[in-house]
């Protein structure tokens, strides 16, 4: 006799967690299986974590505004205690740049307006009160080290700027994982790690279960795919990526952590920077580091990756070239000789807007494609997932007429088609990490 269980959600990861908790909540018997050791190690645990709520859609800024009220009110939403530590959200403001690329800002302010979230404009001459190591150059659009415009400014000052208070970021992302994991043992759901899924059984157009490595088989008439990087592996063993229009892939990106300036009290004083003229993004860590990521500008080439478990994790070229665009903006940045940080992977879609919705096959649903930019928004997204199962499998045709449910913290109708695999390429994205 095989396992038997309501759900099965592939992945224990922060979605994946978060999607589990919120099931066994609404009385699923639940089990989350996942290939790695412990909640949170795969490319959660590589997170930047930032919690930000700019995005060039007000479907975008609803969702992390939504979420950052979940972060503020973790211990409540946990509802638990886990013996290891909770995590915290840490209030660092984010500083926006304006670039003709975001077509200075206009898209981003109108959706933060409209869902009322508090920002104040800046010119280029105000920048430096807010922090005075800022270069107000222009270095835009970015280039290679190899191009000689490199690192020359292109005018004199940059566009402007906007600055969000209400941002941070989280102080451990793997941790926050292992504290939704306790959460949702305690609303009942089980955890099996090293369990490797290698097959998606059916029964006709309906899923059976899953089959993992050693042989165990789990039966479920509900499976969720939120394998993060690997999803597009998961979606081909179900033989459901043939019926989607949006698809995944895996994006190796290179995350750089550096010494501030001297005499400089970043964790203090520094922000969270996205910055489009120079292709890079920033925060402050710990220990008066900044951790430095890539915005991907048009002038790198993006590193897609056939094998999630087989490419390199060393540093290249790329991590000096973030450091060294970096190193334009804030003045007495040293590029250290020794690389150090994180090489991880996004699951990213088409758009860089994620996938949250069923699939062409009976029984099996999907939350990924989370392009570097959703681990803000994971306590939501369990809620959507949650929403999305009971209404599916109750009978709503989702496809043709969109789920859609209130928001516990916004009141704001959150339409999860949006989300939806059938859709067409959304040409509001930024293409981008910024989503
Ligand atoms: C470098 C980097 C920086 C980021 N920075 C930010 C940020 O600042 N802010 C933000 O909001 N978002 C950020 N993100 C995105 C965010 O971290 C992710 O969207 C989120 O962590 C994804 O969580 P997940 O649970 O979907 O996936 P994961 O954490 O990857 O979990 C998926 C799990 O599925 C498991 N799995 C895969 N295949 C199988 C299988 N066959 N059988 C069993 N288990 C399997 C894996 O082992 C893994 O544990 C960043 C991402 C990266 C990589």
């Amino acid at each position: 006799m095989g396992e038997k269980a309501d759900v099965i959600v592939i992945g224990a990861g922060i979605i994946g967690a978060c999607t589990g908790f919120e099931l066994a909540k609404r009385g699923y018997r639940v089990v989350n299986v996942d290939k790695l050791p412990e909640a949170g190690h795969g490319s959660t645990s590589g997170s930047c974590a930032i919690i930000r709520l700019h995005y060039s859609t007000p479907d975008g800024v609803a969702m992390a505004r939504e979420g950052y009220y979940y972060w503020l009110d973790w211990p409540k939403y946990l509802g638990t205690v886990d013996e290891t530590g909770l995590v915290k959200y840490i209030n660092t403001g984010c500083l926006v740049f304006k670039t003709e690329k975001n077509h200075h800002l206009k898209q981003v302010m109108a959706a933060l307006d409209e869902l009322c979230v508090p920002y104040l404009e800046y010119g280029p001459q105000d920048i430096p009160k807010l922090l005075p190591l800022l270069d107000t150059s222009a270095f835009g659009p970015p280039t290679l080290p190899s191009d000689e415009r490199f690192g020359r400014p292109t005018a004199e000052h940059v566009a402007g700027a906007i600055y969000v208070p209400e941002s941070g970021l989280i102080s451990d992302p793997k941790q926050s994982a292992h504290n939704v994991q306790r959460a949702a043992e305690a609303a009942g759901a089980r955890f099996r790690f090293k369990a490797e899924v290698v097959e998606i059984r059916r029964h006709h157009n309906r899923v059976s279960g899953i089959t993992l490595k050693d042989g165990t088989q789990i039966d479920a008439p509900v499976v969720i795919n939120v394998a993060g990087p690997h999803s597009f592996i998961i979606n081909r063993m179900a033989g459901v990526e043939a019926g989607m229009n949006i698809k995944t892939r895996a994006l190796r990106q290179e995350v750089c952590h550096v010494a501030a300036p001297e005499g400089f009290d970043y964790n203090q004083l520094g922000t969270i920077i996205s910055d489009g003229d120079i292709g890079c993004y920033s925060r402050p860590e710990v220990g008066n580091n900044i951790l430095i990521g890539s915005e991907d500008p048009e002038c790198d080439t993006l590193e897609y990756v056939d094998d999630p478990d087989d490419y390199n994790t060393n540093f290249t070229e790329q991590w000096t070239t973030q450091v060294m665009r970096e190193a334009q903006r804030i003045r007495g940045l040293r590029i250290p000789s020794q690389p150090s940080g994180v090489v991880d992977l996004y699951d990213c879609s088409d758009d860089w807007i994620p996938i949250y919705d069923r699939s062409s096959l009976d029984g099996f649903y999907m939350a990924v494609g989370t392009s570097g930019n959703q681990f803000k928004n994971a306590p939501v997204v369990g809620v959507l997932m949650a929403e999305l199962v009971e209404a599916v499998e109750g009978g709503h045709d989702h496809d043709r007429d969109p789920v859609r449910f209130s928001m516990k913290y916004t009141k704001r109708p959150c339409n999860v088609g949006f989300y939806s695999r059938l859709r067409t390429i959304n040409p509001n994205s930024s293409f981008s990490v910024i989503g």
